[in-house]
């Protein structure tokens, strides 16, 4: 286990918390953040930041905390 940044991240989090890959991918991943400390970090703050920015979208956000919003996903 790493908690190093992990290049799985970008080839596999983003398609998977997209739900944007075929089956043996979805497995893959999976067991990708079992084993990976970083990425399952890295997941659970990127699937509460989408839960957050669904709700506050549906809920009507004023634009300059959307804007806050996009400058927290900082790139890998
Ligand atoms: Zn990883």
């Amino acid at each position: 286990m790493t908690l190093d940044p992990c290049e799985k991240c970008e080839e596999l989090l983003q398609p998977y918390l997209d739900r944007d890959l075929t089956d043996a991918e979805h497995r893959e991943a999976e067991s990708h953040l079992d084993d990976c400390g970083y990425c399952r970090k890295r997941y659970r703050f990127e699937e509460s930041l989408r839960r957050y920015v669904r709700q506050a979208w549906a809920e009507g956000m004023p634009p300059e905390l959307k804007a806050k919003l996009s400058a927290l996903r900082t790139p890998l």
